[in-house]
């Protein structure tokens, strides 16, 4: 957690969607002390949260104009099928208050951010942290914690307002205890697509294929069964919603795996070939994944450090920079 001091009169965040991803935000901002309230559609989730402490309303335009009179910096925590109607409703109700999100894909939020008028005050987000699990009760302090979180730049405004919420998102997510590494829309998306979308297909069709096997076959596995299907149990409207809203860039990662699983197939039925080529890239490439980003959860990551001050000049530069080294940035 960043115990840097708060200032006097901290502005609030608004989380919109308490599911698992915008209810541990509300979480983590009020284990820091920060001031946060949110709002959920489903009146359940609501109380969830109320008996839990959250200070949560299922009236959206009450919480958007709470929002705007307090300018809160507003989260979209919902997936992307439910975003036109709730941009429709911040554009009615608070189109002067920063605006983020926390969706797994960027393009698809970025247009619908345009498309209702509220580009100039958008900064994209993702926390690439999560369980297998949804909905409040799923939600934890913590989940974010040396997670990355992506924070998109591509929408740049020659504004202080616009870093004003660059900045604030960046704080915001550096209080869950995540690392901000700064990407841009296109970028991110075909970067995600290779390293949680494409598990995540792959992953449903080992879990089918296993399952064919019969009984035995499910009584057998054991953990890197475990390991490499733990995606496919994540509520199957999110794997859709994910991987449906980035499929250029799915279909183009999902073909390089193809070639290289035929190649595989085409290797094995001969009896003078092998895979053997095939393993030692695949073990290659993982050490390099290890060396970057830890061997596991708890062993620390190598990312570079990049050091940003918003808005002076070149800044915008450094972010570029950054993006291409996969580094994460420190603000000053
Ligand atoms: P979740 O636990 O299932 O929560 C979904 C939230 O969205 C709930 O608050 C739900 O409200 C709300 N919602 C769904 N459809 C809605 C609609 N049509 N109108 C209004 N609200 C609606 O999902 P989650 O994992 O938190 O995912 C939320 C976002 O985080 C998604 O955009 C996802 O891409 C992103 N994300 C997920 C992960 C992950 O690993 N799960 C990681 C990073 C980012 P109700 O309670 O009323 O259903």
């Amino acid at each position: 957690m960043n115990n840097a001091p708060l200032s006097p009169t901290p502005r609030p965040v608004c989380v919109l969607g308490l599911g698992l991803i915008g209810g541990s935000l509300v979480r983590d901002l009020r284990e820091a002390g920060r001031p946060v309230f949110g709002w959920n559609r489903s009146t359940a989730t609501v109380e969830a949260a109320t008996a839990d402490g959250v200070d949560a309303s299922t009236d959206l335009v009450a919480t958007l104009h709470r929002a705007a009179a307090q300018d809160a910096l507003l989260v979209l925590g919902v997936p992307v099928p439910a975003l036109p109607t709730l941009l429709e409703a911040v554009a009615a109700h608070a189109p002067d208050c920063g605006l983020t999100d926390v969706v797994s894909v960027k393009g698809d939020v970025l247009e619908t951010v345009t498309a209702h008028g509220l580009a100039g005050r958008y900064v994209g987000g993702h926390p690439m942290a999560g369980t297998a699990d949804s909905g409040w009760d799923a939600t934890t302090v913590g989940l974010f914690r040396d997670a990355v979180w992506v924070v998109t730049h591509d929408n740049a405004q020659d504004d202080p307002a616009w870093v004003d919420v660059w900045r604030r998102v960046v704080e915001m997510a550096e209080t869950t205890g995540a690392v901000v590494v700064p990407a841009r829309t296109a970028a991110h998306d075909s970067a995600v697509a290779r390293i949680s979308h494409l598990p995540h297909v792959v992953a449903e069709a080992l879990s089918i294929t296993a399952d064919r096997g019969g009984a035995l076959a499910l009584s057998l596995a054991a953990t890197s069964f475990r390991d490499g299907t733990r995606v496919a149990g994540t509520a199957p409207h999110l794997v859709q919603a994910m991987c449906e809203n980035n499929r250029d860039a799915l279909v183009t990662a999902l073909d390089e795996t193809l070639a290289l699983l035929t190649s595989a197939r085409d290797a094995l039925t001969d009896p003078d070939d092998g895979i053997g080529t095939m393993a030692h890239d695949g073990h290659d490439a993982r050490l390099r994944y290890e060396a970057f980003a830890g061997r596991t959860r708890e062993t620390p990551a190598n990312r570079p450090l990049i050091r940003v001050q918003p808005g002076a000049p070149g800044w915008l530069d450094q972010l570029h920079y950054a993006e291409t080294l996969g580094a994460r940035i420190d603000v000053f």
